[in-house]
């Protein structure tokens, strides 16, 4: 059977039973503990979190390579009801979010609904009880309402070499880094040069005898504007919560100003691609190899990734970057597009991610049977990036067009959870068993995004992930973020279909008809109820950014 989720790590056992419940939600990441708090603070008391790995974090939580890090400022790449006042850079490092979340969870007490080591390899819509059910590793769990919040970086993409079955050495992916292979003294091949290899390359180049960076395009690289948060910061923005919140709006209005390079004016790029040529120029005095660094796109059309160790990296003696990627493996040497081999001990694949051919494609069964994959072709489409029609009850977060290039993903998500809530608020005052999104409001959507996409940076001719199969690009949202917030936020009643039961459409939004409608608790609060900790401030508010 297909996995939607196979294990990050071997599954934990778990002794809570599975059953039926009200919700459930796939992932324990940003997005879906993000989404299990705004739920409980609604009263959506009865939903289980399926979790592959054996701890919360998601993304924060598998990406354990060497300086790992958010090239997003961490007072607009955390929550906005929950701000962290003790950030120690404004950058984060993996680890630091990574606790962040696991404070989130214990915070906002959501691991009694966690079952960690659950891989869900299945779910199909079943219309005659109007439920979800889901398989996964450790059995099936029934829901009235499922939430994909897996996000689409999650699957690890590694090249089909020709010979690297017979590899005798460590093979692994950047987002399954093996800790037990210590790289010290070894002659490695890191390929791939984007935004993950470009954090790992400096972190290993010291230890490493020899480094072979295969380089398929050359990546825009900026200075990266890291710095220490001071003392005094810090105190302000415990004292003075509405100090932070400043700070958030000012680095929030800064990102999006590039909204005008890479959606409106392609050619404003012009600015930044001559700071990062200086940048490179600074940083790479041999000109044969500033040549082969030399992008030949424009910038912004891929991922825009700061660094300040990255050339000087590349420059070291023991470290050759070898231009054209990789072509094949031989024996214990790996063959460039150049033809050379170059024998090494270990490759490290930073070959990113099945972000628009997600695994769920192929596993999830709405109405009539119908995979995801069937209705997408190649090419995942939904409404807002959450619905999609013929998949009842179902909402999806960080789904196609949702992602950016430029700001926090964390703002999208709490824009998609705002959205999630109309929905199930909506049903629940008109006593609806379902909600599905209108094909023709999915299409008129998606034929705005298509027509929107036509003139930014993405369509300039590069190859990126951020198109699929069919070439069209269905995973960045095309215009300001605070367009999609303002869309989102603001739940549509008319762009979907209520219905009473099976088959019995609800009359209006505000009419309570059904019997079928599962009781839901409201409770007494919105707030946590939970003491506040030194290290995370919280707050109900959801905040402009
Ligand atoms: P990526 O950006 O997709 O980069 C993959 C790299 O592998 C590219 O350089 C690609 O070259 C290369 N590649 C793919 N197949 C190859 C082959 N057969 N031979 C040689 N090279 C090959 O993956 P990633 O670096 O893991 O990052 C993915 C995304 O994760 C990022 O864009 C970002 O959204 C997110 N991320 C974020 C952070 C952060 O700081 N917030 C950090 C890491 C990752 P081409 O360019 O020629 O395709």
């Amino acid at each position: 059977m297909t996995s939607i989720t196979e294990p990050a790590a071997p599954p934990v056992a778990d002794a809570a039973p599975l059953g039926e419940f009200d919700i459930a939600i796939v992932g324990a990441g940003f997005s879906g503990l993000g989404m299990a708090i705004k739920l409980k603070q609604a009263g959506f008391d009865d939903l289980v979190m399926l979790e592959r790995a054996d701890e919360v974090g998601g993304t924060w939580w598998s990406n354990t390579y060497p300086d790992c890090a958010c090239d997003v400022p961490s007072h607009l790449y955390s929550f906005s009801f929950a701000p962290n006042p003790n950030w120690s850079q404004t950058y984060s490092t993996q680890p630091q979010i990574r606790d962040y979340l696991r404070t989130i969870a214990d915070h906002y007490e959501l691991r009694p609904h966690l079952r960690f080591g659950h891989a869900v390899r299945e779910a199909r819509w079943d219309e005659a009880t109007g439920r979800w059910e889901i398989a996964t590793s450790h059995g099936l769990v029934r829901a009235r309402v499922l939430i994909p919040a897996m996000g689409p970086l999650t699957e690890p993409r590694i090249p089909d070499l020709p010979g690297l079955s017979e590899f005798d050495g460590p093979v692994f992916h950047s987002a399954r880094w093996d800790h037990s292979v210590d790289l010290s003294g070894k002659r490695v091949a890191a390929v791939g040069t984007g935004a993950s290899a470009i954090q790992f390359v400096p972190a290993i180049q010291p230890r490493v005898e020899k480094l072979y960076v295969f380089q398929r395009t050359a990546p825009w690289v900026v200075p990266h504007p890291n710095r220490p948060i001071r003392d005094v910061e810090r105190r302000l923005y415990r004292t003075l919560p509405a100090a932070q919140r400043l700070v958030r709006g000012a680095i929030y209005t800064a990102r999006e100003a590039l909204v005008l390079g890479f959606v409106k004016r392609p050619r404003l790029m012009r600015v930044l691609e001559r700071g990062a040529r200086r940048h490179m120029e600074r940083q790479v005095p041999d000109p044969e190899l500033r040549a082969k660094l030399t992008p030949d796109y424009t910038l912004g059309c891929k991922r825009i990734l700061p660094s300040n160790r990255w050339y000087p990296a590349l420059g070291k003696p023991n470290v050759e970057l070898v231009s054209g990627g990789a072509r094949e493996v031989r024996g214990n040497a790996i063959v460039g597009a150049d033809g050379v081999e170059r024998p090494v001990d270990a490759i490290v694949f930073a070959t990113g991610f099945h972000a628009t051919d997600m695994p769920i494609g192929r596993a999830v069964r709405g109405r009539d049977g119908r995979l995801l994959d069937d209705l997408w072709q190649g090419s995942p489409r939904a409404y807002l990036g959450t619905a999609v029609a013929g998949f009842p009850n179902l909402f999806f977060l960080l789904g196609p067009n949702t992602g950016l290039g430029h700001s926090s993903m964390v703002y999208m998500i709490e824009s998609q959870i705002a959205h999630v809530m109309g929905a199930l608020e909506t049903m629940r005052r008109a006593g609806a068993a379902t909600v599905e999104v209108r094909p023709e409001a999915q299409e008129r959507y998606n034929a705005e995004l298509d027509a929107r996409m036509a003139g930014t940076v993405w369509n300039t001719g590069c190859a990126s992930w951020y198109l699929d199969e069919t070439g069209r690009n269905a995973t960045l949202w095309p215009d300001w973020t605070w367009r999609f917030r303002r869309r989102a936020a603001r739940f549509d009643p008319a762009a979907y279909e209520l219905r009473a039961g099976v088959g019995a459409a609800v009359a209006g939004a505000q009419s309570p008809t059904a019997a079928s409608m599962p009781p839901t608790r409201r409770s007494s609060t919105s707030s946590p109820g939970v003491a506040h900790t030194s290290s995370l401030r919280t707050s109900t508010s959801t905040g402009p950014a």
